[in-house]
């Protein structure tokens, strides 16, 4: 094939071959009549002539397939370049850019002459700085810009049914790690844990270093379990990290934002302010843990409220400060916003570096920061470690002046502890002005306004103006706090729980709710569950190590749990969670829950083997008839509620029979005292007889309810049910009562009087007025209280020993007779005999129904009795039968005896005609 004209005319022009030659362009031409290609060389002779070029080549060639089109519409005249074109060479992705322009040949017709260029250097530097314009060089993570474009771009197009969850992530004391180890040191901290993070996640979610020490997570399409899973396996495997050269543990703070499906508007800001705030409560709560942000509203309407602080009006760069206050606070419909503006303001009319506004709890030894606003060179603040000593609390607030402020320079700190110095002075101030905050009397704590660049000395002028802003700021920041109070109920509930991560209560009954009502929530269970003694559990360990185990539990259930169908998990309040779940397992459910529970005891017991954690769940199989959510819940911890502190069970499912006790329950939280002034609550008594002549030596009072309905309910069925609620004293007061009347009326009438025997519950013993109630009672009756005594059951002995000691004491003090009831019935530590002052020891029904079996038992029954009588005690026995018991308890040595045998209870008037004439 011949040259084209075109060709001809340049072909030994030497600056044109030159050109070529230095820029790395290539001529062609394409005669499109006979579809063959002639490639050039830079001296401009024919390299390569390739023929049925766009019928086969084009359709094979090396340039990439996606790209061919291209050139096929470029040598057809269908598009016009210059093209980008990739091509494979020699296993490498070369770019050319290529254009061509058709020329008209008087010969060949048709024939373009274009050219094509490597530009593979270019195109590499290119990318190159894009991607050092996305990532972070240190750790090859995006950086916060791109970060921000790829999430915000994924919050846009997302599938409405995805969720999704961001996680804002700080190293620990980072700060301190450069101090201690040196920068080279702290930057492969960051690279490893770089490194963490992309092993963890996954490739389509997006890691980013988004400030010196501050890392994001943004996972893709993550269901709610996924990212509390994966929050708790980061927080996990962070401190699992080694670095040999020096004895380093790394930790990190988590805040995390759960984005649920079918929510839709959220912008990246939003989301982001939302972990951000979970992060902050992660590191007030002391770091090496993971938050969750408890309310997507949080940070919902933020948006519209907020003032662009960029653009202040210059009006309030120049008016005095006071006035800028009065008119900020009262024209912005905000107070956040009023106040985030308003601290802007005088932090750069005053050239601080930070204004922080503190609350202080006195009591509690605390301080937690509600407001702050920051220079944008001011360093961090939050890398704080110490604390405050009461002393500290004390030279702080008798060194406020008359204008309530203080100025504290840091190389002046020697009234104040350590601890205190380094929290007064922390985030590198050198010169920090308190202002203290007072309501009513009270101190509510101070603003600081900190200088960090060099020291600054405050004119008695200056410092009474802050005196002035603080008392502004403090009369609408307690304002807005009243306010807040006030609208709290109205104020959207939290969707999720912020310490373990798990759905909010609120939300989790509005979904069981959702199921009940549309009748899906048939074969489904709700488990209520609660950890035994936690509270002790929290003393002995720490709260932060309380937290970490109700985190570790929220985790296992959420992947220990599996089923087909809706998993519903909460805590409901502190140590106690339900879960919503589909059952229908082989197993009985209770074998289910229990196993489930056993194995995270067991792992527990391997991390605190002192502790012995056991949890205590109750189950309620939805029925049918369950109307609400609310019922499903209390029933299940109806159920949990049964078990008794002293049984092994640790797992009880609600039934019928549990549902008439329920029902009771209910009928006597509500209906105790109605019941009581109705007088349902009989008085019965059941004499003792002396065991040397069968004489009635005196009775017990025992109670019988005789309801409304005709019915007579025993003390079993209803005095556990009122030990449970706590209501129970109200009754033991009112049978108290009931048999100092019935005995004043005896002495009115001149009858033969027997002491009388009241039994008490172990409820009394918490409160130590209450003896002093009883004492009231015989006085106003007029009643010796030589003719009353007191029976408390041993197990209540056993349980509160240390308080029970004292009631009996003040019983005693106070005349009183005091017994021991049911002794030996299963608790006996006999050193509760020894201590505890008492005048007698009623042996237990059972007890003695089992030593009178067989020789040894009434020889063991014999020591016994004469060890309690060594010790200075009487000696009754319960509940006697039979003849044979009573010449068991007399010879063994027992001075009385009570029991169906001599007589039942009867009512008092009965035993009044009987006994008392
Ligand atoms: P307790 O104080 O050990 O009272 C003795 C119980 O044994 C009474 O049952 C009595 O009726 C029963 N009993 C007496 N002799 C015999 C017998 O020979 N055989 C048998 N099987 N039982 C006999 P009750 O009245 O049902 O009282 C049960 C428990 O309820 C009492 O045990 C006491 O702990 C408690 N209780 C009764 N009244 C009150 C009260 O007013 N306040 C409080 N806090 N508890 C009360
Ligand atoms: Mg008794
Ligand atoms: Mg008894």
């Amino acid at each position: 094939m011949r040259s084209s004209r075109f060709i001809n005319d340049i072909k030994d022009n030497r600056v044109v071959t030159e050109l070529l030659r230095h820029r790395r362009v290539y001529l062609f031409e394409y005669f499109s009549a006979a579809d063959t290609m002639v490639v050039y060389d830079q001296a401009l002779n024919v390299q390569r002539t390739i023929e049925r070029y766009v019928a086969s080549v084009c359709a094979q060639g090396c340039v990439l397939p996606e790209d061919r089109w291209q050139l096929r519409e470029l040598l057809t005249g269908q598009m016009h370049g210059p093209l980008e074109l990739r091509e494979i060479k020699e296993g490498k992705l070369l770019y050319l850019e290529a254009d061509a322009l058709p020329v008209q040949d008087i010969r060949e017709g048709q024939v373009f002459v274009g050219y094509a260029k490597d530009v593979t250097p270019e195109k590499e530097r290119e990318r190159s700085l894009l991607r050092q314009a996305q990532h972070d060089p240190l750790t090859q993570l995006y950086n916060r810009r791109m970060a921000k474009t790829l999430i915000a771009r994924y919050l846009e197009e997302k599938d409405p049914y995805a969720s999704c969850g961001l996680l804002v992530i700080d190293v620990d004391f980072f700060k301190n790690v450069n101090d201690r180890y040196g920068h080279l040191f702290g930057d492969k901290v960051l690279r490893e844990f770089a490194r963490l993070l992309n092993t963890l996640f996954k490739r389509e979610d997006v890691l980013a270093r988004i400030g010196g020490d501050e890392f994001l997570v943004f996972m893709k399409d993550a269901g709610h379990s996924v990212v509390l899973k994966k929050a708790r396996q980061l927080s996990e495997a962070v401190r699992k990290l080694v670095f040999e050269e020096n004895d380093y543990c790394m930790t990190c703070s988590i805040g995390v934002c759960f984005l649920p499906e079918n929510v839709s508007g959220y912008s990246y800001e939003q989301l982001f302010q939302n972990a951000d705030w979970a992060l902050y409560q992660a590191k007030e709560n002391g770091r090496n843990q993971y938050a969750f942000c408890d309310n997507l509203h949080r940070y919902a309407e933020g948006e519209n409220t907020e003032i662009k602080t960029e653009d202040i009006d210059a009006r309030y760069l120049h008016n005095d400060l006071i006035s800028t206050a009065f008119e900020l606070f009262e024209k912005t419909n905000s107070f956040e916003a009023a106040i985030s503006l308003f601290l802007k303001i005088v932090g750069i009319r005053l050239q601080l570096d930070r204004i922080t506004i503190i609350n202080t709890d006195i009591k509690e030894h605390r301080t937690s920061r509600q407001f702050q606003w920051t220079s944008p060179r001011a360093p961090a603040a939050l890398e704080q470690q110490s604390g405050f000593t009461k002393e500290d609390f004390l030279t702080l607030f008798q060194s406020y002046d008359e204008y309530g402020t203080t100025v504290l320079q840091y190389d002046n700190m020697d009234m104040y502890s350590p601890g205190g110095a380094a929290l007064l002075m922390q985030g590198g101030a050198k010169t920090v002005v308190y202002a203290a905050m007072y309501s009513e009397g009270e101190y509510l704590g101070a603003i600081a306004y900190v200088v960090c660049g060099s020291k600054r000395f405050w004119t008695q002028q200056s410092r009474k103006e802050l005196g002035e802003i603080t008392k502004i700021i403090n009369a609408y920041l307690t304002k807005h706090l009243a306010a807040n109070a006030i609208n709290r109920g109205m104020m959207a509930a939290p969707d999720f729980d912020r310490l373990t991560g798990l759905l909010s209560f609120s939300r989790f009954r509005e979904e069981i709710e959702h199921k009940i009502v549309g009748g899906y929530a048939g074969g489904h269970i709700i488990v209520y569950s609660d950890f035994e003694n936690f509270k002790y559990f929290n003393e002995k360990y720490g709260y932060a190590v309380g937290d970490q185990v109700l985190k570790e539990f929220s985790d296992y259930l959420v992947s220990n749990v599996h089923a087909v169908g809706d998993i519903y998990m909460t805590r409901v309040v502190g140590d106690q969670f339900a879960v919503y779940v589909p059952y229908r397992g082989p197993e009985d459910s209770v074998l289910f829950v229990d196993r489930v529970n056993q194995v995270f005891q067991r792992r527990q017991a391997e991390k605190y083997p002192e502790a012995s954690l056991r949890l205590r769940s109750g189950i309620y199989e939805i029925e049918p008839d369950c109307l609400s959510a609310s019922a499903a819940i209390d029933k299940a911890n109806f159920a949990r509620k049964q078990l008794r502190p002293d049984t092994r069970r640790a797992v009880l499912r609600y039934d019928r029979q549990m549902e008439a006790r329920q029902t009771l329950t209910n009928e006597l939280t509500n209906g105790l005292s109605r019941a009581i002034e109705r007088g349902e609550f009989k008085l019965y008594l059941q004499p003792k007889f002396s065991l040397k002549d069968f004489s009635v030596i005196g009775a017990e009072a025992l109670v019988r309810w005789e309801r409304e309905n005709g019915t007579v309910l025993y003390p079993d069925q209803f005095i556990p049910i009122l030990e449970n609620t706590g209501r129970v004293v109200a009754l033991d007061l009112y049978m108290f009562e009931q048999v100092a009347e019935f005995l004043k009326r005896g002495i009115q009438d001149g009858l033969r009087l027997y002491p009388i025997a009241v039994n008490a519950s172990v409820a009394l013993a918490k409160n130590p007025e209450n003896a002093r109630r009883y004492d009231e009672i015989l006085r106003r009756h007029r009643i010796s209280a030589e003719l009353l005594e007191i029976e408390l059951t041993e197990t209540a002995a056993v349980f509160e020993f240390d308080r029970v000691k004292k009631l009996f004491a003040c019983f005693r003090e106070k005349k009183m007779q005091t017994s021991l009831d049911d002794f030996g019935a299963g608790y006996s530590v006999l050193n509760s005999v020894v201590d505890i002052p008492i005048n007698t020891v009623k042996l237990d029904r059972g007890f003695i129904a089992r030593c009178t079996e067989n020789q040894r038992g009434i020889y063991f029954l014999q020591q016994v009795v004469n060890m309690v009588k060594s010790l200075g005690y009487q000696v009754i026995c319960e509940g006697i039968e039979t003849r044979e018991q009573v010449d068991i308890m007399r010879a063994v040595g027992c001075d009385s005896a009570q029991g169906f045998w001599f007589s039942k209870a009867i009512p008092a008037e009965e035993f009044r005609e009987k006994y008392m004439r």
